[in-house]
């Protein structure tokens, strides 16, 4: 029995690879590169019990990929996250988490596999509601940049819920909120690899707006776990479940934390706020609590730490090399 991660080579696909072929799972994985790298599974790429695939989820011809046939679990990532890379090509974005999501239900139905869907914290939009549990339903403007990426979440959910209703595949849905570690690219443009980058850099960290807009920030290593525990708990089938750490912060305290923790020189200047960013997030994880029997256990700082070591190591290779 296989497991497929769609966007494999992406932060977190990458990071949930070798963590199952750790763990003695055998692993297919599916990427179009278009944000993904090779570099972030080369040294597992010719793992024995690895099999990589570049392809497009959005093209119906992944239907017909026969070394799908025996997957009995499917982790759909597939999609860019950071806005910077979203934004950049929306159609691209819309038809993964729409058209792609669709194929995978239908290998899924096919294969009598599990599924579990990489959804977000945007399906809750701008909040009116704070913190978010899973009942709110939402503050999402379609009129703007980020709808690409948020309406097309949402409606990857109904698709979920649709197969789950219609067909009983066995979905699971995990509405991710910011996750970080090192493994980001440096120009992914996501807040933590900008501010770390910045902060090792000398060059000027960089506050969208006042920096007064909150986050909540897990750690990969909490956020992994979380989606396996998903994916293995029958108490998950046909839920959506918030993955995140409820620990709140303003985003001018991460610029500060990230300077002093990098003891850095930069300085901290300020940007126009991109239309429609959320002014907080933060989520309610009683749910995940309940169902999983799960809590992030890393702290921000303590995350931190580990990141921008991370990150200094990585710099002097480079330099090295
Ligand atoms: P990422 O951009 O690092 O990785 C996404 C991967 O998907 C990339 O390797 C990319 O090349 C691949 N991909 C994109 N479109 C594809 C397609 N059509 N076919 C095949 N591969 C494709 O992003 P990430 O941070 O690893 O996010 C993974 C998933 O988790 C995404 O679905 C994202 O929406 C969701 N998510 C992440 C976060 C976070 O904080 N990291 C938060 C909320 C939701
Ligand atoms: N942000 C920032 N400076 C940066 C990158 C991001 O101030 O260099 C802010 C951004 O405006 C948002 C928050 O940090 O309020 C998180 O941004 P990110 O792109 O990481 O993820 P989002 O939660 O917005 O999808």
């Amino acid at each position: 029995m296989k497991t497929l991660i769609t966007g494999v080579a992406g932060f977190l696909g990458s990071h949930l690879l070798r963590d199952l072929l750790a763990k003695g799972k055998h692993v297919i994985g599916i990427d179009n590169l278009s944000t993904g790298r090779l570099a972030h599974i080369e040294e597992v790429r010719h793992h024995p019990h690895f099999h990589f695939i570049h392809f497009d989820v959005s093209d119906p011809d992944v239907l017909q990929l026969d070394s799908l046939l025996d997957v009995s679990e499917i982790y759909h990532l597939a999609s860019p996250a950071s806005p910077k890379f979203y934004q950049n090509d929306p159609f691209a974005t819309i038809a993964v988490n729409t058209i792609g999501t669709k194929h995978m239900l239908e290998l899924a139905k096919m294969n009598h596999a599990k599924l579990l869907y990489a959804s977000t914290s945007e399906a809750y939009g701008d909040p009116v509601m704070h913190p978010q549990p899973e009942e709110y339903r939402g503050n999402v403007n379609t009129w703007g940049p980020r709808a690409c990426y948020d309406e097309a979440k949402r409606l990857g959910e109904v698709l979920c819920y649709e197969y789950y209703q219609r067909f009983g595949v066995q979905v699971k849905v995990a509405r991710i909120f910011n996750t970080y570690s090192a493994g980001l690219r440096n120009d992914d443009g996501r807040v933590i690899s900008n501010f770390v980058n910045q902060a090792l850099t000398g060059a000027a960290i960089t506050v969208y707006g006042d920096g007064k807009q909150t986050r909540s920030f897990c750690y990969v290593d909490d956020n992994i776990r979380a989606l396996q525990l998903m994916m293995e708990k029958k108490v998950a089938t046909g839920e959506i479940i918030n993955i995140g750490n409820p620990q709140e912060y303003e985003i001018l305290e991460v610029a500060r934390m990230v300077k002093e923790m990098c003891q850095s020189t930069s300085e901290i200047t300020f940007h126009p706020l991109p239309k429609d960013d959320p002014r907080v997030r933060r989520p309610v994880i009683e749910k995940a609590k309940l169902l999983l029997d799960w809590k992030p256990q890393i702290h921000l700082e303590e995350g931190l730490r580990r990141t921008i070591k991370a990150y200094r190591e990585q710099r002097v290779e480079r330099v090295q090399s």
